[in-house]
C-alpha cells in the first residue's frame, strides 16, 4: 500500500534535471513565469521569510501573478519588525494569498513548552517551529519557489536553480544573482527594505538566533552564532529532521 507521501509524489530527480537544463540560460523572470504559467509543474507556492532579501523575489512573482500562494512561517520567535514588514510588503506588492503558517499548538507545547528549546537544541526548535509546519503546508503543493542565493553562504555556493525536494520540485530563480543585482532591482522597483537591514542585520531569522554581522563576515554569520548550525532545516533533505 502506498504511503501518503508516495501518493503525493509528482516529481523526482529526472524532472528536476529536465527543468534545470531548460532553465540554465533563462532569466529569473523567465523561469518564474514558466513555472507559474505551465500547469505541468502543478500547484506552485512561494516560500518566503519576509527577511532581508525577500522583496525582490516576491516582486518578481507579483509581476507574474499576485494570487500565487506565499507561505510565511511565523515561528512565534520572529522579530516584531519582520511581522510588520510581512504585512507592509504584501500590501505594497498587492499579494493576495499570503498564508501565515504556524506551529501546531499541541506539538509546540509538548516539545517546547517553556519556549527555550532554541537555547539548548536549536535543531529541535527549528523542527517544531519551522520545518514541520512548512512540511504540512507544502502537502498541498507540487513545487515551490525559494529565494536562496549562492552568495549567501559557503553552504549555498553550489545551489542549483532547480532541485528535487522529496516529492516536489524546488525552484531557486535567484540562485545566481549577486548582491549588486539584488540592490539594483530593489532600487529600480523602489521596494521597501526590511527595517533591520539598516541596523546591521543582512540575514534575519528568529530573534533569539539572529545577531548583527560585522563588516567582512559571511552575511549569514549572525545566524545561530556560536552553534555548529547554518540552516534551519527547511532546505535539508526530507527525512533528516530530528525526531522527538
Ligand atoms: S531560528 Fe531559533 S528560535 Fe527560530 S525556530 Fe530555529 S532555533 Fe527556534
Amino acid at each position: 500500500m502506498a504511503t501518503p507521501e508516495a501518493e503525493l509524489q509528482r516529481f523526482g530527480p529526472a524532472d528536476a534535471a529536465w527543468l534545470a537544463a531548460h532553465a540554465a540560460n533563462a532569466s529569473a523572470e523567465a523561469l518564474i513565469a514558466h513555472v507559474l504559467s505551465d500547469r505541468a509543474w502543478g500547484r506552485v507556492a512561494v516560500v518566503s521569510s519576509f527577511g532581508a532579501e525577500s522583496a525582490v523575489l516576491l516582486d518578481l512573482v507579483a509581476e507574474v501573478d499576485r494570487r500565487v500562494p506565499v507561505l510565511f512561517v511565523d515561528t512565534g520567535r520572529l522579530f516584531p519588525e519582520t511581522l510588520a514588514y510581512a504585512r507592509e510588503l504584501a500590501s505594497h506588492l498587492r499579494l493576495s494569498d499570503v498564508r501565515w503558517i504556524r506551529p501546531e499548538p499541541q506539538e509546540l507545547a509538548r516539545v517546547d513548552g517553556k519556549g527555550l528549546r532554541w537555547s539548548y537544541d536549536p535543531d529541535g526548535c527549528c523542527a517544531v517551529r519551522k520545518v514541520q509546519p512548512l512540511a504540512r503546508a507544502l502537502l498541498a503543493f507540487d513545487s515551490w519557489i525559494s529565494g536562496r542565493k549562492r552568495f549567501q553562504a559557503d553552504t549555498r555556493a553550489g545551489l542549483a536553480k532547480v532541485e528535487a525536494d522529496g516529492a516536489r520540485l524546488k525552484i531557486n530563480p535567484l540562485a545566481d544573482w549577486s548582491p549588486e543585482m539584488l540592490r539594483a532591482r530593489a532600487a529600480e522597483r523602489r521596494l521597501p527594505p526590511h527595517p533591520l537591514v539598516a541596523e546591521g542585520y543582512p540575514s534575519i531569522g528568529c530573534m533569539p538566533c539572529t545577531t548583527k554581522v560585522l563588516p567582512g563576515e559571511d552575511p549569514r554569520a549572525g545566524r545561530w552564532r556560536g552553534w555548529d548550525k547554518t540552516e534551519c532545516g527547511i532546505h535539508t533533505p526530507p527525512g533528516s529532521e530530528p525526531a522527538f
